[in-house]
């Protein structure tokens, strides 16, 4: 079996929203990032440690992302959900915590299945708890389906041998200090799983259904290039802007309402685009590729510092504060024009990232091909 769902929980939001998404993305690349690898290396720390704190045997996991910032971060969720554990035990002493639990919810999603960093089960309660390592976006536990689906899978386990009439689902991010919890009575999340969940995964499985853009899409594979998304985006343009000339407070309040997503979509077209162009596998009309220029720098330190001293109106103090003085410091110490007499041969600029420009930019054109052949060249 595959070890990672169709229908995964941690993109239940996407695929409920938007059912044929699912297939949409199978034919895009799935990249993982240094910040999910990241994450991986903090949920292999954490889970060695509470499994120390249970007594179960295991090694120290190693990682290049070993750190005294992950280890206050992991401690820091560990020392939170140790409690967790703790008060469970008064609750039922035969409560029972497991640390990266599978957690079936197949039932209700076809193939559905994902793993919860934490499951703490007693009489009346089922804890869920997730780890999320990131800082970027808090996010909140309250109805987040991601969790929903997770207690779904760990009451499919523990229903029966216990007395379960609440869930409780944490979101634990350490490194924004944030703790979101929210609870669900059995109940309540057994309907929303069968009158919800199980119709929208369906659909979602098959492909079918309707595209429907939103916050979602961000998360998207197809993000962009999906014609949904860029329709939707574009119905801002063909709001029916009337007469009088200046819009009214109803008119600004729409864009205002599209301008993140509008935002956001304009801002992964871009990168589209000029990821496809600098590989050499795009030519956009009206666009052209111009190499970058990178940040200034010294050619000779020891130089600089000698010509600025040698004008005789500058001290050590001046130019020194730990290291000599940046180029833009160093700038305003001596003033554009004698900086550019002084030191102008003494700084060079390297080439830096190539950009995606318009065609009637006065930049010369930077073709890709041409830039792997000279490399080649150089190679040999
Ligand atoms: S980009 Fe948005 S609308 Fe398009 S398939 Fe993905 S989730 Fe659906």
């Amino acid at each position: 079996m595959a070890d990672h769902a169709k229908l995964s929980a941690s993109s239940s939001h996407k695929w409920l929203n938007c059912t044929p998404s699912v297939r949409l993305e199978e034919s895009f690349e799935n990249k993982t990032s240094t910040f999910a690898e990241e994450g991986t290396a903090a949920h292999a720390l954490s889970e060695h440690k509470l499994r120390k704190f249970l007594k179960i045997k295991t090694k120290k996991p190693i990682s290049k992302y070993d750190s005294q910032e992950l280890e206050f971060y992991t401690d820091a969720y560990v020392d939170y959900v140790s409690e967790l554990i703790s008060e469970s035990k008064t609750r039922s002493s035969d409560s029972l915590a497991l640390v990266e639990q599978r957690l079936d919810y197949s039932q209700y999603a076809e193939d559905g299945f994902g793993t919860g960093d934490l499951v703490i089960v007693s009489d009346g309660i089922l804890d869920v708890i997730d780890l999320k390592y990131g800082k970027g976006v808090r996010v909140s536990a309250e109805h987040n389906t991601q969790m929903m689906l997770y207690a779904l899978g760990a009451l499919e386990l523990f229903n029966l041998l216990y007395d379960i009439e609440t869930v409780r689902m944490t979101i634990c991010q350490p490194r924004l200090d944030s703790i979101s919890t929210f609870e669900l009575s059995v109940d309540e999340l057994m309907k929303w799983a069968e009158t919800e969940l199980k119709p929208r995964a369906a659909l979602a499985f098959r492909g079918e259904g309707d595209f429907i853009s939103g916050e979602h899409c961000r998360f998207c594979r197809a993000k962009s290039q999906c014609r949904e998304r860029a329709n939707s985006n574009l119905e801002l343009a063909k709001l029916d802007f009337r007469l009088p000339e200046l819009l009214t407070d109803d008119e600004t309040a729409k864009v205002l309402a599209q301008a993140n997503e509008l935002k956001s979509w304009a801002k992964d077209v871009w990168e589209f685009a000029e990821k496809e162009a600098l590989a050499g596998r795009k030519k956009w009309p009206g666009y052209k590729l111009i190499e970058g220029v990178g940040r200034r720098k010294y050619t000779d330190e020891a130089k600089v510092a000698e010509q600025v001293l040698a004008t005789g109106d500058f001290n050590e103090a001046q130019i020194y504060t730990k290291n000599l003085l940046g180029i833009t410091a160093m700038t305003q110490l001596l003033g554009k024009k004698q900086f550019k007499e002084l030191l102008g041969g003494l700084c060079i600029a390297p080439p830096g990232k190539p950009s995606l420009v318009v065609e009637s930019d006065k930049h010369q054109e930077w073709n890709p091909l041409d830039a792997a052949r000279s490399d080649f060249a150089d190679a040999i």
